[in-house]
């Protein structure tokens, strides 16, 4: 979660639930990043396990949830391979 930021003042976030410079409750943005970590893992898992389908799904979720750069290319990833998938090319 290093690269996130305060989304009141714009400080790094350190990992507390309280904005060190500002005080804003940072427990709902902590909330989301983990939520987005987690479906983002899901995605990966998937497409190991060969659904492409599903983790575009996951990944589209996680990148909704979080955008992020490896968020954006697990999302391109994903939909790549389910559209060879789909075509047959894989
Ligand atoms: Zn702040």
């Amino acid at each position: 979660m290093a690269m996130l930021k305060c989304p009141v003042c714009g400080a790094k976030f350190r990992g507390t639930t309280e904005c060190s410079r500002c005080g804003a409750d940072l427990s709902p943005l902590m909330r989301l990043a983990t939520r987005a970590w987690l479906v983002r893992q899901q995605a990966i898992d998937a497409l190991l396990l060969g659904n492409p389908q599903l983790a575009e799904q996951l990944a589209a979720e996680a990148m909704s949830n979080r955008s992020s750069p490896e968020n954006l290319a697990l999302e391109v990833l994903a939909g790549a391979y389910s559209s060879l998938s789909a075509q047959g090319s894989i």
